[in-house]
Parts: C-alpha cells; sequence; structure tokens
C-alpha cells in the first residue's frame, strides 16, 4: 500500500486525503492544531455557531460540480444575500457592488455620474488603481475601493498590488437590476447543519492516521521524509497545504501573506443587519475593520442574541497571499522547484485567491489524474 503524509486538515488537506483514501493510499494526516478542518472549521461562541470569515460556498456554474460533490456530504442551503458598504460621507449603507439607484442619492452625484459619462469605454490597466478608476471612475474608486483595498492588503498604495491587474478593462456601468447578484458568484450557499462542514472533515478523514496537534517542523524534499520535534515519516507522496517556502526553509526569501484578526461580539437583539444583509463593508481611512459578518445570517442560528464578528487586517498571521507580482514570482519559483512527489496545495499552498469550491475542483482533478 502507498502511503501518503498530509501536512495541514484544512479544507484541502481533508479534500486530497479523501481523494487519495478512495485510491487505497495508507493516508497519515498532521495538523498543529488540536481539531481538524482549518479556517472552515465551525466553532461555538455562547452557543452560537461560526467560522474564521464567512466561508459560504460561493461559485461560478463552471463549479457546479464541486458544489454538487459538497452537497451529498454537507446538505447546503441556497442563500440570497447583499453586502452592503458603509459610506461614511452620506451616513448611507450603499449595497455593493455599486447600484444606481444608491448613488443617485449621493450628495455628489452630479459630479459622480459626469465622471462616468467621460470614462473612455476601454482604457489599459496595469494595477488594482488604475483597473478600478478605468471600471468607474476616481470619485467611485476612492469611496468604495482605495480604503478597502490598503487596509485588507496592508498595502502604501493600490499601484502596488499589480498581479493579474495588466488588463484591458471596460467602463463598467453601475448595477440596475437585483441586488442580490453576484457575477462571479452564481453558486451562493451555505451548510444546513448547525455546525457548518465539519462533517465534511469527519468522512474525509475516516480511516486516516491523524496526528493532530503535531507540527511539522521540517522536511527532507530530496528523501520525502518529513519531521515533528520528535519523530520522522516517510512517504510516497507528501502532500502540503502549507506555504511553499517554509518546505524550502525560505532559501530565497519569506512571501508575503496578510492576516487578521477577529472579534467576536453577541449583542442583545435578535437582528443586526437588516433582511438579507449578510456583510457590511468598511470602505473608509479612519476605520480599522474592514468587514462586519453576522453569522445568524448563514447558520440561520435561533437566539434572542446575535453574533457578530469585526476582521481587522493584521500581519500576526498569515491568510490572504498578495496579489503582488514579485510575491506571486517568488511562489511561483518555489513551487517549481518542489520534487515530483510533493505536492503544494490549498490556498497558502498554491500563493492563490482560492476558495472553497476550487479547491474541491483541485480535488477531483487530481483522483482523475491518481
Ligand atoms: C478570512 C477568510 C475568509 C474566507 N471566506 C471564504 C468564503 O466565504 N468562501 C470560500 O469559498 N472561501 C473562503 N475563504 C477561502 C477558503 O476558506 C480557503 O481557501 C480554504 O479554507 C483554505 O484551506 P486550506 O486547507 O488550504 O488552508 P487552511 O484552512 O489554512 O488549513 C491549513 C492547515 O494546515 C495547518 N498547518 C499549517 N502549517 C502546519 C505545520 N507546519 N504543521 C502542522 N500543521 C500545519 C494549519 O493548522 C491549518 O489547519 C476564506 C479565507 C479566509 C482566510
Amino acid at each position: 500500500m502507498k502511503k501518503a503524509l498530509i501536512i495541514g486538515s484544512g479544507f484541502s488537506g481533508c479534500m486530497f486525503a479523501m481523494m487519495l483514501k478512495k485510491k487505497n493510499w495508507d493516508v497519515t494526516v498532521f495538523d498543529r492544531a488540536p481539531m481538524a478542518g482549518g479556517g472552515v472549521r465551525t466553532f461555538y461562541h455562547g452557543g452560537h455557531p461560526y467560522t474564521y470569515g464567512p466561508r459560504h460556498f460561493i461559485g461560478p456554474d463552471s463549479n457546479m460540480k464541486a458544489f454538487e460533490f459538497l452537497n451529498k456530504i454537507v446538505p447546503m442551503r441556497h442563500i440570497k444575500k447583499m453586502n452592503y458598504s458603509y459610506q461614511q460621507e452620506e451616513d448611507f449603507f450603499a449595497s455593493y457592488p455599486m447600484h444606481i439607484d444608491d448613488v443617485k442619492q449621493f450628495k455628489n452625484s452630479n459630479k459622480i455620474f459626469a465622471e462616468l459619462d467621460a470614462l473612455p469605454k476601454e482604457t489599459k490597466s496595469k494595477n488594482f488603481e488604475e483597473f478600478w478608476i478605468g471600471r468607474v471612475g476616481k470619485t467611485l474608486y476612492e469611496r468604495f475601493n482605495k480604503y478597502y483595498n490598503l487596509k485588507a492588503w496592508n498595502l502604501k498604495s493600490n499601484t502596488e498590488m499589480d498581479y493579474g491587474f495588466e488588463a484591458t478593462v471596460k467602463r463598467k456601468p453601475l448595477e440596475t437590476g437585483s441586488r442580490y447578484e453576484f457575477p462571479s458568484e452564481h453558486i451562493n450557499a451555505y451548510p444546513i447543519a448547525h455546525d457548518g462542514y465539519n462533517k465534511f472533515f469527519d468522512v474525509s478523514l475516516k480511516d486516516c492516521n491523524m496526528m493532530l496537534s503535531t507540527e511539522i517542523t521540517d522536511i527532507d524534499l530530496d528523501k520525502n521524509i518529513i519531521y515533528t520535534n520528535n519523530d520522522k515519516f516517510e512517504g510516497d507522496l507528501i502532500v502540503s497545504t502549507t506555504s511553499p517556502d517554509f518546505l524550502f526553509k525560505n532559501c530565497w526569501g519569506e512571501l508575503n501573506y496578510v492576516g487578521r484578526e477577529f472579534y467576536k461580539i453577541v449583542l442583545p437583539i435578535e437582528n443586526v443587519l437588516p433582511k438579507d444583509v449578510y456583510f457590511l463593508y468598511y470602505p473608509n481611512e479612519n476605520e480599522q475593520q474592514t468587514r462586519v459578518t453576522e453569522f445568524k445570517k448563514f447558520t440561520q442560528h435561533k437566539s434572542k442574541n446575535s453574533l457578530i464578528t469585526l476582521e481587522v487586517p493584521s500581519m500576526k498571521n498569515k491568510l490572504y497571499p498578495t496579489m503582488i507580482a514579485k510575491d506571486v514570482d517568488l511562489a511561483q519559483k518555489y513551487l517549481d522547484a518542489l520534487p515530483p512527489k510533493i505536492m503544494s496545495v490549498g490556498r497558502m499552498g498554491t500563493y492563490r485567491y482560492v476558495d472553497i469550491d476550487d479547491i474541491i475542483m483541485q480535488g477531483l482533478q487530481f483522483y482523475e489524474e491518481l
């Protein structure tokens, strides 16, 4: 029986463990945390279920296969959601994506519409700032995107974010239709079960050897051996979900990530946010948080109180790979140097902004090729 060693029991570690088990591999999963699930595990605060970040299933129709796969293990409820963005200058919560009926109510709406009319139909962009100004003009960019992005990615200037923004930008008309529709999120769902995706972790790790509360401290890439503080394990395949620079002892430099602090607050009110509003975005310079989430909206938890979380960007943990070309290139250099029997998958592992649907698609493709 071939042996696989998996570093990390988050969504990607579990998905790859399940695929390997289905092909009769002997699978051992390591995680420094005492329980499986990584960032998608549901925890409880005063009986209120929550995850770190909203972690709803979102994806384009092309990832429907991923939805169907997950839905068989963890039945899902489709959600109809709106996002609000706090427009401090107006003391007004506008929906996001930007909607024409909201912008009409802004004090300087004439100037904004004149700016939109004057935009060229098409322009070239090299970075986040040019991309958004090309789409919606300077004022709306400053209102909705500028400070949100600077905060979210710990940047001094949005021109630093240059990976994936070298593009021909088409002027984007403001939304006029339903405020519930998100072009890139045709599937929008959340597990029905009170404990969210937790059953997925139990099912996928069934019959695997579990090494929880066990940190992988080193790896020998030539001999396929991973080390804990007091032991070593050899495998035919190593699947890593941690940052690829770790696998090479940062030999070409450390990869940059941005993290989050999550502040949990229970409020003495049954519903905090208006109906169908799941998130509030805070795009203003003088607010630390980027987002507020009301978990009840996702979990349907019944209580006379409600749990919200505030997400505050931080450099204390590694959650989001940047979209800065020099960081992406460095990650690629590490990934290209991996020997064939070591795979690096998941969000940190691929240094890509992958979501749950992408991870399932990666896992299903891996199964086909195994
Ligand atoms: C704040 C936030 C919100 C998000 N919201 C959504 C959303 O709404 N919808 C969506 O589809 N996607 C969302 N995502 C993305 C999605 O949740 C992630 O892409 C996915 O969960 C990543 O899973 P993973 O297994 O790659 O990583 P993780 O969940 O980070 O798991 C990695 C695991 O590896 C372990 N580990 C790391 N290093 C070691 C080591 N050396 N030794 C032992 N163990 C180790 C960690 O303890 C952790 O358990 C969000 C991401 C974030 C950060």
